[in-house]
């Protein structure tokens, strides 16, 4: 069994442009580790996910509680959403908002995939997988299609992105051209097997995500990219080359 690690060590930080920095849990393997983004603006900030909530991002990170904080859920799968609970403003889309009030272990898909497995090294007094579970954090907003959440001197569109789940959301800085985009779209394996996916819905949102003139796109997991990237990782999954069925990627991840 790997090591623990102390608290002051579980994550880390990377500043990107444009005011966004990522916050992430690098002793948790790349196929298990959620992207938290993190956005400056002039009166407020946003928060998009928290990751597992085995040590508290909000101790680790003082400043994120410098300035009025919205802490958005893109979606309710336990590795997204493990820290929500410490911010007093919450956000999700209505389609997932009752997990959020009781974040069970299938419903957060922890049953699942929980499992000592995700680290490379173990959290500050280790993990226990059978009692992991996700604090509740009812939201205190909800987020539709289309909403706007104001920083203050920018401004991202809601997009509901449904098919990984049903309250996927991403959000689009369209002065900007930057996408936040989720488990919609990242640079690995696209999960649509989990209970409440859609893959009809999925290929439905890649369509309308494939006519974002996007520049950078950050998505729920792996390393960041643009457009030409974006297109290919979307046109792939619509041709079925990045599905669990694919031979060659076989691990599947929340
Ligand atoms: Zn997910």
């Amino acid at each position: 069994m790997p090591n623990a690690v102390g608290p002051e060590q579980w994550y880390a930080c990377t500043v990107h442009e444009l005011g966004v920095s990522h916050l992430f849990e690098p002793f948790i393997d790349v196929f298990y580790r959620c992207n938290i983004w993190h956005v400056r603006g002039r009166d407020r900030s946003l928060l998009f996910d928290s990751g597992l909530g085995v040590v508290s991002l909000a101790q680790h990170f003082p400043w994120l509680r410098h300035m009025p904080l919205l802490a958005i859920a893109s979606h309710t799968h336990f590795d997204h959403i493990g820290n929500l609970h410490e911010f007093a403003d919450r956000a999700c889309h209505p389609a997932e908002a009752h997990i959020l009030d009781a974040p069970t272990r299938d419903a957060t898909l922890a049953t699942r995939y929980a499992k000592l497995d995700m680290f490379e090294r173990l959290p500050p007094g280790g993990f226990d997988a059978d009692a992991y579970r996700v604090i509740p954090a009812p939201a205190t907003r909800l987020l539709e299609h289309g909403d706007c959440v104001d920083l203050g001197d920018r401004r991202f569109e809601v997009l509901h992105v449904p098919g990984h789940s049903p309250g996927s959301i991403a959000l689009w800085e369209s002065e900007t051209v930057l996408l936040l985009s989720c488990d919609a779209v990242y640079d690995g394996l696209l999960i649509y097997d989990a209970y409440h996916s859609n893959p009809e819905d999925y290929i439905e949102t890649m369509h309308k995500l494939r006519e974002l003139p996007v520049r950078v796109v950050h998505g729920g997991h792996y390393p960041s990219f643009g457009r030409d990237r974006f297109r290919e990782l979307i046109d792939d999954y619509v041709r079925g080359r990045r599905s669990p069925g694919c031979p060659s990627e076989t691990l599947a991840r929340p």
